[in-house]
């Protein structure tokens, strides 16, 4: 057996997911792993909620420190970014502090993530214009916002963060208005954080809903909420370019401009790839690393996991890309498992995803329009039905929307979204569930779901909708 260590490219969710798992189930095998920043096992998902404000400390969001990772036995370099893999000689070239060295490997796991897009929007080049891909730039953001007067880096202060970047933006006036470019989860999010700070904040969409992967059914419910709560919301309206000269001055669309003095640019991300070019590592939607069902890439030994990866889809069963953390994570461990001589593998993916707007809660799974269902094979029919959360009686119930979509041949259950104010985003798992299952909307339709007064109706949502499916589908 080879004496070259397990080599880790990447030390946030499907790096460490899989270095933590492999040092349990190999513990006298060693791992090293790189990582070309500081920080290490973060939760992007929690910064919006810091620059909100909910979550009081950065540091909240970190659930491995450096010396936990050390005490678990992984051999952690921070500061080392991974340039170029040798798939011949099975070895990696790191540079750090300025040399560069050549670190064999007896398996490796490229887990570099993504990077946000950025389009042609000038975000680097602008005081007062972001991405939110990053700890620093969450930091650096909550900065920007503050007064000046008022900043303090007590909520950063036991973190590895770019304090010259955090206290550049501290010292810039505060704004009052702010733009979100895009209208996906993260713009979103960041909505309901900078309406939190007191900002005038407006959201750009170029589709005609936000949440487009949620569907039609739960954009609109988005879409009037954040109208309730503030937030301007222009739909069909792309942005053409963030406009200034050293700070950001507006955002320019449909042939006129809006004074702004905030810009948060959330188009998407795309996979990091770079370290494999010129490796002949195959690709695959979204440009990223093709790996099979054990994230095995077509290089020998090297996987890939989490953001960077491709993955199968639970209702098509094709290949897709669709960046998310338990992706990344799940993928990682079932990695660590594989390498240390367990083979896992690393699961499909249903497209599940939940997101906050506000008081609304949404979710969507598998596939949610009609058009999209078409366009992989199926002959879809679908219903939109609106049932109570709990019963009519007990307070609290509200009104909650379900989406489903089911193929008219086999009557299996395609996917589905649900949006309410009450407890609605987590119902979405049930659909998951039967999606995996390969359920039809009968079986979904008899599923014996829990019902008392303080959490559902008799008939919860989910099962409405199935019964008038189905109903249709007769
Ligand atoms: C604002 C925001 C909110 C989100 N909210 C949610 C949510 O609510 N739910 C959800 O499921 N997902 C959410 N996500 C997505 C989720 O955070 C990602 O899917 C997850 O972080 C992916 O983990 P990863 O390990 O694949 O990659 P990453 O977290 O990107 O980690 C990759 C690591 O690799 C390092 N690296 C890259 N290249 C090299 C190199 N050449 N050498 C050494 N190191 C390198 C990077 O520095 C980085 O630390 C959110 C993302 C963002 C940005």
């Amino acid at each position: 057996m080879s004496t070259d260590p397990f080599v880790v490219v990447g030390a946030d969710a499907a790096g460490l997911s899989a270095a933590s798992k492999f040092r349990r189930a190999a513990p006298d095998r060693e791992v090293v792993v790189f990582e070309k920043g500081q920080w290490i096992s973060y939760a992007f998902c929690g910064m919006p909620y810091f620059v909100e404000g909910r979550v009081d400390q950065l540091s909240d969001l970190l659930s491995l420190s450096p010396d936990e990772a050390t005490k678990r036995g992984i051999d952690l370099r921070r500061g080392h970014e991974v340039v170029g893999v040798d798939p011949e000689a099975k070895s990696v070239r790191v540079e750090a502090d300025g040399e560069a060295f050549d670190q064999p490997y007896s398996d490796l796991l490229v887990a570099t993530g993504g990077r946000a897009v950025t389009g042609s929007f000038d975000v680097r080049g602008l005081d007062g214009a972001f991405t939110l891909h990053d700890m620093d730039a969450a930091a650096a953001v909550d900065a920007y916002i503050a007064d000046p007067d008022d900043y303090t880096f007590a909520r950063v202060d036991d973190t590895p963060v770019d304090r010259e970047r955090v206290g550049y933006n501290a010292d810039l006036s505060a704004p009052e208005t702010a733009a979100i470019v895009g209208g996906g989860y993260v713009g979103v999010e960041m909505a309901e954080a900078l309406v939190g700070r007191g900002l005038d904040v407006h959201l750009f969409q170029r589709s005609e809903h936000v949440l487009r992967p949620f569907g039609e059914a739960v954009g609109e419910r988005v879409e009037a909420e954040l109208a309730d709560k503030g937030v301007a919301v222009h739909t069909n309206t792309p942005v053409e370019a963030l406009v200034g000269e050293d700070r950001i001055e507006a955002v320019a669309f449909d042939g006129s401009e809006l004074a702004v003095d905030l810009a948060v640019v959330g188009v998407g991300i795309e996979p990091n790839t770079e370290l494999l070019a010129d490796t002949g590592v195959e690709l695959g939607p979204g440009g990223a690393i093709r790996v099979d069902d054990y994230g095995r890439t077509n290089l020998p030994d090297v996987y890939a996991a989490g953001d960077c990866a491709t993955a199968r889809h639970t209702v098509t069963g094709e290949e897709t890309w669709l960046p998310l953390g338990l992706t990344a994570n799940r993928g990682g461990r079932a990695i660590g498992s594989t390498v240390a001589g367990e083979p896992t593998p690393v699961g499909e993916i249903a497209e599940t995803a939940v997101v906050k707007a506000f008081d609304q809660e949404c979710g969507r799974v598998g596939i949610v329009d009609e058009a999209a269902a078409t366009e992989a094979g199926f002959d879809p029919e679908s219903v939109t039905i609106t049932a109570g959360s709990r019963s009519g009686y007990y307070p609290g119930a509200a009104e909650t929307d379900v989406t489903l979509l089911a193929d008219r041949e086999t009557e299996r259950l395609l996917g589905g979204s649900i949006v309410g104010p009450d407890r609605a985003a987590v119902r979405i798992d049930t659909l998951s569930t039967a999606l995996d299952a390969g359920m039809t909307v009968g079986e979904v339709e008899r599923l014996d779901l829990a019902y008392a007064p303080p959490f559902s109706p008799v008939w919860d949502p989910i099962l409405v909708a199935a019964k008038v499916l189905n109903g249709q589908l007769d």
